[in-house]
């Protein structure tokens, strides 16, 4: 339907403003809207009134709608998948294999399931709207038809895709270098290859990078990991070396007696700028037997009356100034 004067058709001077323009079509539509009037004309009214809008708009360079979604720059990937790392693959880096299936749109009918030409409706005779007899028979109302939605064109269904819109599931895949010092739920973008039954294209593929839980280290969202382990007492005591694990694999590390917590210097994960690691922090839990021994009551015994009595060393003299203290405390309170 074409609109010779679209100002006329809306009851205006050429060149009224827009806010003019918009309060004319919404006055006209509610006049003629053909749920509140059903003269056989309304239908045949809003439709000019409609065309007159858009042809206004359409000089006017505005667009027909307001879009609710901003459109994002650049390709959009349209495939995610999951990579799971072990702590071991984040400190050095490795190369992964993803593959997958992806369901893409019909190219013929570029995902619409539609034929892109449009042909008269069959519901209506391209009229786009239908005669509606009403019960007693001489009065008839029209109806949009809904087949067409009033346009009285209607377009088939796409014959490559069912009218689905959907190309049969594709398989893709592709070998992703992953650098050292990758975080769980990084973002890694990259391009997968299609062996498509259509064709062979490249697909945009996002790829979330997850961490496999490890048997003795836990990861904190700075790299920082942390590790428990039992030590033997005595060592523990006798400030003696222990092999502790990082994930470069063991390394050597100093026990001091009194002291549970360590931090090894760059032994966590790295970070992906380049040398620099977190640390890691090592908790011990000093054993001891359940019982000592005869052996070993005997040297304990020794050594608490060692301790206890070795005035001059620090360890002696807060012993001695503490038990000044109570002794004190004692005295005074009768
Ligand atoms: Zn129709
Ligand atoms: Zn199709």
């Amino acid at each position: 339907m074409h609109v010779e004067d679209p100002y006329h058709e809306l009851g205006l001077a050429p060149g009224s403003s827009d806010a003019e323009v918009k309060a004319a079509w919404r006055r006209l539509s509610a006049r003629w809207h053909p749920d509140r009037n059903d003269s056989p004309q309304a239908l045949r009214k809003i439709q000019r009134i409609n065309r007159a809008l858009e042809e206004i708009r359409r000089v006017r360079g505005e667009p027909e709608a307001e879009a609710d979604e901003k459109p994002t720059p650049g390709p959009q990937p349209t495939a995610e998948h999951t990579v799971s790392l072990t702590l071991e693959e984040v400190v050095v880096g490795c190369v992964k294999e993803v593959r997958g299936e992806v369901v893409e749109d019909c190219a013929d009918c570029a995902g619409s399931g539609l034929q892109p030409q449009a042909s008269e409706c069959s519901e209506c005779g391209g009229v786009g709207h239908i005669r509606q007899h009403l019960w007693f028979g001489w009065v008839s109302s029209a109806v949009e038809c809904t087949a067409c939605q009033g346009h009285g064109k209607t377009r088939q269904g796409c014959t490559a895709c069912a009218a689905s819109g959907k190309a049969p599931a594709s398989k893709y895949r592709c070998r992703v270098q992953v650098a050292p010092g990758a975080r769980a739920g990084d973002l890694l973008d990259v391009t997968a290859r299609v062996q498509g039954r259509q064709r062979k294209h490249k697909l945009a593929l996002r790829l979330r990078v997850e961490l496999q839980p490890h048997e003795f280290f836990t990861a904190e969202a700075d790299g920082t990991l942390k590790c428990e382990l039992p030590v033997d007492g005595f060592a523990w005591m006798a400030n003696r070396w222990i092999e502790v694990p990082t994930p470069r694999g063991l390394q050597q590390m100093k026990l001091r007696r009194g002291y549970l917590s360590y931090r090894i210097k760059d032994a966590g994960l790295p970070w992906a700028s380049g040398a620099e690691a977190a640390d890691c922090i090592v908790t011990v839990v000093p054993m001891f037997p359940e019982e000592f021994s005869r052996e070993q009551e005997a040297a304990i015994d020794r050594l608490v009356a060692s301790n206890s009595g070795a005035a001059g060393t620090a360890a002696g003299d807060r012993m001695a100034a503490w038990n000044r203290l109570v002794d004190g405390w004692q005295v005074r309170r009768g």
